[in-house]
């Protein structure tokens, strides 16, 4: 998405299979990299002498020889995943393979923000959870709450934010970011909406096919059709038209789905006073709760009829292999199974096409998406770490 299209080396091809399924044998990560042993195994002395890879760690198998294991190197570089919620910053550091390093959250009210201080304020953070080790970072991605043009890195329009005028966020990061490290230059920097991270977080490395993710978020929710990183398409599902005598949408059209499941009308349909917390896991303790109360039985079923007649709709649409839910809406389609699996049942191309559907397994996938994104530069070109690293 963020780089042009060119032959993966074999260096790039080696990474990218530890990264996805590391760690991995030396014979498992050559045959997913789809290279010839002497190949692999210069791009192995590569990865090594560059600090991304460490090798040499043996698992004995069976009566035979040892194998060589190859693993992310725990001192190499780190992606920094910064979520913009309404009310605060979540961003947290992600090694090769993506592994979790640090997590901070920051309270913020972003209602009506400038992008000059959005700039700062994810610079700030992104600071503290690297805890100034800008050295080690090769990436930086953004999930935004709103309308996002990816490939130019703008961020257009969110009404959770009241962001009105679209700005250049990945170029105004790009020109901020710490200069003087050796690897300042090669920095990704990636602009995501936050529900297609999420579906990418999803995607993970097991999926095969097309995955329709749907993300029920505090402040709304989202959705986005993904057949890899770097095949991820926002879909705008809160925006499909649940009741064309319903009430109007912040969109300006009427009765959109968002405006009967989205994050705050579902915690009222529950009878869940607004959340006033940060933690994502205590809104969610209470929506649980709430939906496995026998006194919201009938509110229950009520949300998941709109969850699943809008399934039935975009699975016609869009065809996915698979559909998963996430956050909050996770929680209501695991809630009410047999509406959900009606649902799918009404869809024809989903009884066509085998659809199935699951929740949601990633943790923070939001920021594990938006990690994979940030992390694509160096994927592409493991090359360019070394040659700064070196250069120090
Ligand atoms: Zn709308």
């Amino acid at each position: 998405m963020h780089n042009p299209p060119r032959v993966p080396s074999s260096a790039s091809r080696l990474l990218t299979a530890v990264h996805r399924y590391g760690p991995l044998t030396r014979a498992a990560a050559t045959e997913h990299a789809g290279l010839a042993r002497s190949a692999a195994g210069q791009a192995v002395v590569q990865l090594e002498t560059a600090g991304l890879i460490r090798s040499g760690e043996q698992r004995a198998i069976g009566a035979g020889r040892p194998s060589v294991v190859l693993a992310a190197d725990p001192e190499g570089p780190l992606v920094v995943a910064v979520k913009a919620e309404p009310t605060a910053l979540h961003a947290a550091a992600y090694g090769i393979g993506l592994r979790r390093d640090r997590e901070v959250v920051r309270r913020i009210d972003l209602w009506g923000i400038s992008p000059d201080r959005l700039v700062s304020a994810v610079l700030e953070v992104a600071g503290e959870v690297l805890q100034g080790q800008w050295q080690r970072c090769a990436g930086l991605g953004l999930a935004f709450p709103g309308m996002v043009d990816e490939a130019a890195g703008i961020a257009q329009i969110s009404l959770v934010i009241d962001w009105r005028e679209p700005a250049p966020m990945a170029d105004l990061l790009r020109a901020v970011l710490p200069q003087g490290g050796p690897l300042t230059d090669e920095l990704t920097v990636a602009l995501v909406r936050d529900s297609t991270a999420v579906g990418i977080g999803e995607y993970g490395a097991a999926s095969a096919g097309v995955l329709l993710a749907v993300a029920g978020e505090r402040h709304g929710m989202g959705s986005a059709l993904v057949g890899g990183a770097d095949r991820a398409r926002t879909l705008e599902i809160g925006h499909l038209c649940a009741d064309p005598s319903g009430p109007r949408c912040t969109c300006g059209a009427r009765g959109c789905l968002g405006l009967y499941i989205g994050g705050p009308e579902l915690c009222a349909a529950l009878g869940i006073a607004p959340p006033s917390t940060d933690s994502d896991a205590e809104v969610e303790e209470a929506v649980r709760e709430a939906l496995a109360d026998p006194a919201n039985a009938a509110a229950v079923q009520d949300l998941a009829g709109h969850l699943s007649r809008a399934l039935t709709s975009v699975v016609n649409t869009v065809g996915p292999d698979e559909v998963v839910f996430t956050g909050l809406l996770g929680l209501l389609a695991a809630a009410a199974p047999e509406q959900i699996a009606t649902g799918l049942r009404e869809s024809v191309v989903a009884r066509v096409r085998g659809t199935r559907y699951r929740l949601g397994r990633t943790p923070r996938a939001a920021l594990a998406g938006t990690a994979e994104l940030a992390f694509a530069g160096l994927l592409a070109d493991p090359s360019k770490w070394r040659a700064a690293s070196t250069a120090r």
